[in-house]
């Protein structure tokens, strides 16, 4: 398919393309991760067939409720594309839910979903008083600037393979932003407040 660059664009032909990223778009938060993702300079894609993810550089697997996207992602055949998406080298970021899709082990002896990053995840583990929540994290590799977190119903990381980064900890040590070659994830929703590091990490890890 050709690519059309917009009429108004002052360079013409010279100027370089924005990366098109998909958002996963079957349920939860999608508006705000299309906002982020334009003030990072990309464009984003709304996926909703196997179609949608044709040409993506990046995908994002956005907040809402695992057990409804698992269900909508097999009926409409995504779990494969999205894989494949994966392992041809497209990175992915997954918030809140989006890390319970990609993650390869769910407490309970819950089906994985993707099987994209090795971590173990207990869904809804913070308990009841902390169902929702917000906390500064250090993200050291994201700078000295605290990075504001909001927990909605988040999953705990309860257990990461020797291949995962650990890029940032709650109070108690538990891993809340992971990061395994191109599959990023955090327990937090960083679309929901105006820093857009962790989406400009994912467009740092676009392969040239
Ligand atoms: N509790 C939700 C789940 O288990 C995740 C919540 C969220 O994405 N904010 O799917």
């Amino acid at each position: 398919m050709a690519q059309t660059l917009p009429a108004s664009t002052p360079y013409g032909a010279t100027e370089t393309r924005r990366p098109r990223i998909g958002i996963l778009a079957l349920q939860g938060d999608v508006r705000e991760h299309a906002n982020a993702l334009r003030e990072v300079g990309a464009e984003p894609i709304e996926v909703r067939l196997p179609r949608d993810l044709i040409g993506l550089d990046g995908l994002i697997l956005p907040g809402g409720e695992s057990t409804t996207m698992r269900r909508l992602i097999d009926l409409y055949g995504l779990r494969e594309p999205i894989v494949a998406l994966a392992k041809g080298g497209a990175p992915l970021y997954g918030t809140c839910a989006g890390m319970i899709l990609l993650a390869n082990r769910l407490a309970d002896g819950e089906e994985p979903v993707l099987r994209l990053l090795d971590i173990t995840v207990e869904r809804n583990a913070y308990g009841r008083q902390l169902d929702s929540f917000e906390a500064d994290l250090d993200i050291p590799s994201l700078g000295d600037e605290p990075l504001h977190g909001v927990f909605i119903r988040a999953p705990v990381v309860s257990d990461v393979g020797p291949d995962v980064e650990v890029l940032a900890r709650d109070p108690d040590g538990r891993p809340i932003a992971v990061r395994q070659g191109r599959v990023m994830a955090t327990a937090f929703h960083p679309e929901l407040t105006g820093d857009r590091r962790l989406h400009r990490l994912l467009l740092e890890l676009i392969q040239p």
